[in-house]
């Protein structure tokens, strides 16, 4: 039985002077390499859902983890999303200044008994298809060994309708098992960072790529727990090479060019299916995205988890 979270109770900062009620969405790079057609395709879509629904649009810079990160390219990033029109509402939102907010979420997930430390190591768990089965041992006190916290998920399957790849059902306990909140080298899972700032900004909408949708359960059962909100979910396909890879700094993805941002906005109004635009409004990026907000349709978009780039799509 959840226990209602009030204001006062609650330690996890949520704006609480402010809570708007209308659409908000957010684009939440990783500053681990610069933009690409993948990522501005997320961006793309996010902020068309958004201004289509007379929303508010965030930025998100995930910069949890500094040892995968590239030394410039959040600065990068928002350079590239201004040069392709996409310009944010609010001031952006770096991880990295939010560690004490993710604490607290796990002190109040430990004091009220659902996370645990774990001290497994990686063949142990590997015993078990790297699912963790139940408390490992329960630790009272901090070990001397490293240890992770995890939280306890239950067995109960949990659903929820994704806006395009519709119903989506998992059994945490037997899919995922209980899962980390704070890796053993200290680090916070983007599990938790992302919905404990889903929660701070007031996210109501998430579009993403469909690569994070069987994290979404986890997501929403961690939102449970800490009495959030859940926000509507919709993961578009994500675009692969011809070898059928995700984009990404590891494919070797080739980094936007600002100079072709027109190109690059209709390639990916393209790749989401979304109508061609006229020659007048194709002119010039403001007058494009105008047109495409005007003409956004989700019911465009495929109901697939993956599409391979079009030719024209130079990777
Ligand atoms: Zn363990």
């Amino acid at each position: 039985m959840l226990k209602p979270l009030t204001a006062n109770s609650h330690p996890i900062d949520r704006n609480l002077n402010s809570s708007p009620k209308s659409y908000r969405g957010r684009f939440a790079p990783s500053p681990t390499g610069l933009l690409h057609i993948g990522s501005l395709i997320g961006a793309l879509a996010s902020y068309l859902d958004a201004k289509a629904n007379n929303g508010q649009w965030l930025v998100r810079m995930e910069d949890l983890d500094p040892p995968r990160e590239t030394v410039g390219a959040a600065e990068q990033i928002l350079k590239d999303l201004a040069a392709h029109g996409l310009q944010w509402d609010e001031e952006v939102l770096y991880q990295s200044q939010r560690h004490k907010a993710y604490q607290r979420a796990i002190d109040q997930l430990i004091t009220e008994d659902k996370a645990f430390l774990c001290s497994c190591s990686r063949t142990q768990l590997q015993s078990s298809q790297n699912i963790h089965l139940g408390r490992c041992q329960y630790i009272a006190s901090e070990p001397e060994v490293d240890f992770a916290i995890r939280l306890q998920v239950d067995k109960q399957p949990l659903a929820f309708t994704d806006a395009i790849q519709g119903q989506y059902q998992q059994n945490l306990q037997q899919q995922v098992g209980d899962f980390v909140l704070r890796r053993k080298d200290q680090f916070f899972a983007y599990q938790l960072a992302v919905v404990i700032d889903d929660a701070f900004q007031h996210i109501t909408h998430v579009v993403r790529g469909s690569d994070l949708l069987d994290s979404t359960p986890r997501q929403i059962y961690l939102q449970q727990q800490l009495g959030l909100t859940t926000p509507h979910y919709c993961h578009f396909p994500v675009i692969t090479n011809l070898q059928h890879q995700k984009l990404s700094k590891q494919t070797f993805a080739p980094a936007l060019s600002n100079q072709q941002a027109l190109t690059n906005l209709q390639q990916a109004l393209s790749f989401l299916q979304q109508p061609a635009a006229s020659t007048a409004a194709a002119k010039s990026i403001n007058s494009l995205l105008d047109w495409a907000i005007e003409h956004w349709s989700i019911a465009n978009i495929p109901k697939q988890l993956a599409i391979t780039a079009a030719p024209t799509i130079a990777l």
